[in-house]
């Protein structure tokens, strides 16, 4: 296949660069997630409510900042960080990769950044194919590909029955079908992945495909177009605010004014570093948090409780160690414990039990369910 553009492209990013956004992007939900579990065990009330919809939560957070970036630079939060813009594919081949998106291909890009994401979250959840690998391989012994050998039909159906078996092949069925369509967009994923490394495509990730738009690298001219909407927006603030000014004392204020309102767009510019280093702190928290450095050097055990001492109702505890304190025999038969730590025959403590419910020794209250088979070897 010939390459799509002659020569070199200063504006085609690198597949790195895409990977390192694509990367990013997938760490703002576990990031909110996070943040939200933490103060949810501080507000329960408020916030346990957004951490079982988190899905919808980060849909929404995502679509109002992707649209405000989208529509001051023309990419996304996280293209944004690594300087990187969307174009219409169109555009780029006519030449004209460097005019504004049209507000139609802005909503399509924001469907694309997003609704896959979305969706497959959602999927995965409700196919249970969200939890850790090791789980899944356990489901894909149990669960057979094949829902008639999976779910044997009930011998004698009842209605109820019969559309309970007929949901759960269903079910079954589909999580297959989801689980093949997932491994197909996978390798579509790779392969336009790979002909993006090589130069034999032109589009990194099939969303951005479907909206016929292509990540280019930020140029001048969208630094110059956004200076100028600053610049725009602080004309219009600082006119709208402050009459002409004939005073000493009013040209003051309005120098003031000017001050507070540009400090304000300076600290518009930088806000969008603040949610990507946000993102990396929490990065270390949880790495920190997992890491052996947080956990210290290990905590020498902690001595064992002392004995409790033999009741004076209760039995004598023999001065061999491994006999029994019912019936004296050692080494014990069937050496069963109890939570006092005393050790007797199974046959001997379980009948104690059944009819006293104290341990014979200590007298402490307990019942059979307290006892715990010991099984040593000689
Ligand atoms: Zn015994």
């Amino acid at each position: 296949m010939e390459a799509f553009r002659d020569g070199y492209d200063v504006a085609r990013p690198s597949a790195f660069e895409l990977f390192a956004e694509h990367q990013l992007d997938g760490h703002f939900k576990p990031a909110l997630a996070f943040v939200v579990a933490h103060y949810a065990q501080r507000f329960p009330r408020y916030l346990i409510p957004l951490l079982n919809r988190i899905d919808e939560v980060h849909l929404l957070l995502a679509a109002v900042a992707n649209a405000y970036y989208l529509r001051i630079w023309n990419g996304s939060v996280a293209q944004n960080f690594y300087n990187l813009r969307l174009a219409s594919s169109a555009a780029i081949l006519a030449g004209h990769g460097h005019i504004p998106l049209t507000r139609r291909l802005r909503r399509h890009a924001l469907l694309a950044l997003l609704l896959p994401a979305y969706l497959g979250a959602k999927l995965d959840a409700f196919f249970q194919l969200d939890r850790p690998e090791a789980e899944q391989q356990l489901d894909e012994l149990l669960l057979d590909d094949d829902p008639q050998d999976a779910v044997a039909a009930p011998a004698n159906p009842t209605a109820p029955h019969r559309t309970a078996w007929r949901r759960q092949v269903w079910y079954t069925r589909s999580r297959a079908v989801y689980r093949h369509l997932k491994r197909v967009m996978g390798l579509v994923s790779l392969l336009l992945q790979l002909g993006y490394l090589t130069d034999r495509s032109r589009w990194f990730s099939w969303p951005l495909a479907l909206a016929g738009l292509e990540p280019v690298r930020i140029a001048q001219a969208d630094v110059a177009r956004k200076d100028a909407m600053d610049a725009a927006r602080l004309a219009a603030a600082v006119g709208d605010a402050v009459p002409p000014a004939a005073t000493r004392l009013g040209r003051l204020r309005r120098a003031a004014r000017v001050a507070l309102a540009a400090s304000r767009a300076r600290a518009v510019q930088h806000a969008h570093h603040v949610l990507p280093a946000g993102i990396m702190i929490y990065r270390f928290l949880e790495w920190w948090q997992t890491s052996e450095l947080a956990q210290g050097p290990a905590d020498p055990i902690p001595p064992p409780p002392p004995p409790l001492a033999p009741h004076p109702k209760g039995v004598a505890v023999p001065e061999d160690p491994r006999a029994c304190p019912l019936c004296g025999a050692a080494p014990r038969v069937t050496p069963a414990a109890l939570p006092s730590g005393y050790v007797f025959c199974y046959t001997c403590i379980v009948p104690s039990l059944q009819e006293h419910r104290r341990c014979p020794v200590t007298w402490a209250p307990m019942d059979v369910s307290a006892v715990r088979r010991l099984y040593v070897s000689d």
